[in-house]
């Protein structure tokens, strides 16, 4: 908490609280049928407390993009609303001008309705309260409960104490009611210069919790906020503006991050002094995902430096990458319950993330054939200029997505990986003098290898195939020992494949030696493009943001922004392997 600050007090309460990364666990395994905070609001309206009314908020700070531990908030406290017929605002905490931004503000509301949830005209913002909060502070004041104090940032720090020390009263503690009507009057009226002065509640400096040692409740500072322009250049605190504005809008269930329970006491403090509309304050552990980092600010330095093309960089985690990336708001949502709502912090395996993902997309993303990396292949008896079109199924969980036509021709792509010229012990795919099958068509065997005279490389490969073999005929009863995936060279369409890995080659990003910068836990390899792959022809109306998955290498999303009229752009959104399937299967052997 002691960080070095241009402004006082900044350090103590403008600065939201960090999390604590404290365990890392498996994860939840199974959906949870409840939690304790649903108990908590059950049994209240049971006891008829707040009329037997729910009303929560979700309060973005928007200073970033959300990402995907706030989808755990947003499905909480809109979820809780939902399910008992109350109301979830939305509010932004905007109480740090220097942060905020309107881009946020925006982003953010897209993220929330795209996750499916609406707050009518619930959209509140912690500014539209700077009058009533500078009420608040006036009646403090007179009621020798806050205090105009002179000390600069490096004093209050000096004067706090520590953990361990209590801290020292400040010399301007005992400053008349009048003297400090005054002059608070005159920081509002922008006499003072910024950073010179703070209102501070007059609490208790000896206090145990630190939140408690007469912490700021504004400062001066003269920064244009993104709602109220210049009217102001005193700006509240978040902890003097989010409790009262919980009061202000009525919520009755206040839901919060762990990080928050120290601060609770210093709030009911305030809603005490103040005497007003005393919401209910849970906290609950905050989602932390394994290989990736979970944090606004970092996630900021990552688009800053250039680290990443942007917030919506698919590798990011924030609602915003992901969505890009082709994540579907199911998959959330699913994810969000299963991992359920605990009061202890830990970590969860993003692999779970990735099987929920999984699970949702094997249902409805149509499948397709797709070569990533082309081979040419020659199918030297099959006629020069003719096409067949085959049959293929669009989706085998899912009959009523029908089956497609795909064009079958004398010159074809596979997959470069799916031939060996010598070929391993074990390796069933093509080579020379050996069989496999084409998906939905025929028998092919490889008879000649062409290669580079200059480098050696294959570049192309020729084969024969096996007419009496078509997939579906009843004639077509000959086994082989494997299968791939082709398209027709002449009918194939371009595209720009993007293949994406974790953001982190660490488990935990934080895990670094001594003094190492948190950065050097980056990926290298998290990105590679593959500009030449070939599509089959049906994927030429394939519309952005839609999903498929290319049979045998993963699901794949058209990339909204980088795709054109003549390239789409894919996204590869997962691999098939799903090794959270296994770690379940695995948990689940008596
Ligand atoms: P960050 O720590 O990433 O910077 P924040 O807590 O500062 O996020 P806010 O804008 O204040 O971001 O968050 C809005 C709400 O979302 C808060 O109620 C906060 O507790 C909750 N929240 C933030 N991060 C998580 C998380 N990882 N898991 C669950 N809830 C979260
Ligand atoms: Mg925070």
């Amino acid at each position: 908490m002691l960080v070095s600050s241009a402004q006082p007090g900044e350090d103590l309460v403008a600065t939201k609280p960090t999390a604590a990364n404290t365990e890392v666990a498996a994860g939840a395994t199974e959906a949870a049928p409840s939690h304790f905070i649903r108990n908590i609001v059950t049994e209240d309206r049971r006891a008829g407390k707040n009329h037997g009314q729910v009303h929560t908020r979700f309060p973005p700070e928007p200073n970033g993009y959300l990402h995907i531990g706030h989808a755990k908030s947003i499905c909480l406290n809109f979820g809780l609303a939902a399910e008992f017929g109350g109301l979830c605002n939305l509010r932004f905490d905007d109480t740090n001008p220097s942060k905020e931004e309107v881009e946020y503000v925006e982003s953010i509301k897209e993220d929330v309705r795209w996750l499916g949830f609406d707050w009518g005209d619930q959209e509140f913002y912690a500014s539209d309260y700077f009058e009533q909060l500078y009420q608040f502070a006036l009646q403090l004041i007179k009621s020798g409960k806050a205090y105009v104090c002179d000390l600069d940032a490096d004093q209050m720090r000096e004067y706090r104490g520590t953990l361990t020390e209590p801290g020292k009263n400040s010399p301007y503690r005992d400053r008349s009611v009048d003297e400090n009507l005054d002059l608070f009057q005159r920081m509002r009226a922008g006499e003072f210069a910024d950073g010179s002065r703070t209102l501070r509640a007059k609490i208790n400096m000896a206090s145990p919790n630190i939140n408690m040692r007469d912490p700021v409740m504004y400062r001066v500072l003269r920064s244009t906020h993104h709602r109220t322009g210049d009217r102001w250049c005193i700006y509240p605190t978040y902890d003097f503006a989010h409790g009262q504005s919980d009061s202000i809008e009525g919520i009755t269930h206040s839901i919060c991050t762990l990080e928050f329970e120290d601060h609770r006491p210093l709030y009911d403090w305030f809603l005490d002094q103040l005497n007003i509309h005393h919401p209910q304050q849970i906290e609950f552990a905050r989602l932390n995902l394994t290989y990736t980092i979970l944090s606004k600010r970092k996630l900021l330095l990552l688009v800053k430096e250039g680290h990443v093309a942007g917030w919506d960089d698919p590798r990011m985690p924030t609602i915003a990458g992901i969505r890009r990336r082709g994540y579907t708001l199911e998959a959330i949502r699913n994810f969000c319950e299963r991992i359920g709502v605990a009061k202890r912090n830990s970590t969860v395996d993003i692999a779970m993330l990735e099987h929920c993902l999984r699970e949702d997309l094997n249902k409805r993303a149509p499948r397709v054939m797709g070569v990533l990396r082309p081979l040419r292949v020659v199918i030297e008896n099959y006629p020069e200029n003719q096409t067949e079109e085959l049959a293929a199924v669009n989706n085998p969980e899912d009959p009523s997505m029908g089956t497609r036509k795909v064009p079958f021709s004398r010159v074809l792509y596979i997959e470069q990986d799916d031939f060996r010229e010598e070929p391993p012990k074990g390796y069933f795919r093509l080579s020379p003098g050996n069989e496999v099958r084409l998906r939905y068509a025929y028998i092919i065997k490889c008879v000649e290898v062409v290669k580079d005279a200059a480098n050696g490389a294959v570049t192309e490969v020729r084969c024969t195939y096996d007419p009496e073999t078509k997939s579906g005929s009843s004639r077509s009863s000959r086994k082989v020992k494997a299968t791939i995936h082709w398209v027709s060279a002449a009918h194939a369409i371009p595209a720009v494949v993007r293949l994406y890995d974790h953001l982190f080659t660490k488990e935990d990003p934080d895990d670094l030696p001594e003094g190492a910068d948190w950065k050097t836990n980056l990926n290298p390899r998290s990105l590679e493009t593959l500009p030449e792959c070939r599509l089959e022809p049906y994927l030429a109306s394939a519309t952005p943001g839609s999903t498929y998955q290319f049979e045998r290498i993963g699901y794949f999303c058209v990339d909204s922004a980088d795709s054109t009229r003549d390239r789409l752009t894919f996204n590869r959104t997962i691999t098939l392997r799903d090794t959270w399937a296994k770690i379940e299967r695995g948990s689940k052997k008596p």
